[in-house]
């Protein structure tokens, strides 16, 4: 089988990353291996391993009779559509899951010599890829809370504030929950975050229910949203107007990744529009639940799922396009 050059040392740092994908090769190399762990490349149309690899074009071609016979490794995967390559996309993510408080557009765009333009599309769709959208239940021990994120005004210019608040400032901040499982399956705890519309009983209740598995021990403030599920589960209440720790029963976990977090969003992005809050939390709560990892390790993670995920503008932006700040 023909097969790309192989490359030497994978990268431990960003300044080791950005070099090292700057090959093109080494690039190719890289998702084929992540793509076709076997080392046996299939024609994404039809499946077959009959396929020949055409070096100075980087593609591969298909022996089978039919259409799309020629397919480069982008073919299938999040990137098909872009112009952008790879030589920008995997030193994007590196950065997108290594720069602990996160990274802005501007910060990408002036790494990798993009406009930030680009570097705001490249940014959202590899959010989109690192989503965790397919955790399996949490169980155990589990707590859940609630916060506001101030919402685009409190971080936003002054001069933009004025300009955009009249009279209804503090009207904007989001609602978030959190749920957070103290021994995940790595023995460490782990995150899951979801912006939400209100803090209602029957916005927060369901979305513990869709979470946690039945019979798990769940620990939450006083607010009675979340009344009624001791139905399921071993519920047991701090009040904070008393006291924070009632033995095992707290929410500490999560006011410690409340405060990362707002940490995060405050120190670099210049405005979160509630539109793409989601996409932040996921990216947060994904280098959380990574934290153990090497850098090295997180972006492999973290590329994994890059096949089979499609996000187009359109589908970044909605029906009214407004280009984000960060
Ligand atoms: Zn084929």
């Amino acid at each position: 089988m023909d097969k790309p050059i192989s490359p030497s040392q994978p990268p431990g740092t960003l300044v080791e990353a950005v070099r090292y994908f700057a090959e093109p090769d080494v690039c190719l190399t890289f998702m084929a291996g992540l793509r076709w762990p076997d080392g046996v490349v299939k024609c994404p149309t039809c499946g077959s391993d009959g396929v020949s690899f055409l070096s100075t074009r980087r593609i591969w071609k298909c022996r089978e009779n039919h259409e799309r016979r020629q397919f480069s490794i982008k073919v299938g995967t999040v990137f098909e559509d872009s112009p952008i390559p790879l030589e920008k996309w995997l030193p994007a993510m590196w950065m997108l899951v290594n720069c602990k408080n996160g990274i802005s557009s501007y910060e990408i765009g002036r790494a990798l010599g993009v406009t930030q333009r680009t570097a705001w599309f490249m940014n959202h769709r590899l959010r989109l890829v690192i989503q965790t959208g397919t955790f399996a239940k949490m169980s155990g021990e589990v707590e859940v809370d609630e916060t506001y994120i101030g919402g685009k005004a409190r971080i936003m210019h002054p001069w933009k504030r004025a300009a955009k608040i009249k009279g209804t400032g503090g009207m904007d901040k989001s609602a978030v929950m959190g749920l957070l499982e103290r021994h995940g399956p790595d023995g460490h705890s782990r995150v899951r975050v979801k912006h939400v519309p209100n803090v209602r009983r029957k916005t927060l209740a369901p979305e513990v229910r869709q979470h946690v598995e039945p019979g798990a021990s769940v620990y939450s403030d006083a607010l009675k949203s979340y009344d009624g599920l001791s139905d399921t589960y071993t519920h047991r209440v701090i009040d904070h107007a008393e006291t924070y720790v009632k033995g095992r029963v707290h929410t500490n976990g999560m006011e410690n990744f409340w405060s990362l977090l707002k940490r995060a969003i405050k120190g670099t992005y210049v405005s979160v529009e509630p539109f793409h809050l989601f996409r932040y939390l996921d990216e947060q709560a994904y280098r959380f639940n990574k934290r153990r990892g090497t850098d090295l390790s997180r972006f492999v993670d973290a590329m994994r799922p890059v096949v089979g995920k499609r996000l187009t503008y359109r589908g970044l932006t909605g029906d009214a396009p407004a280009l984000a700040t960060t």
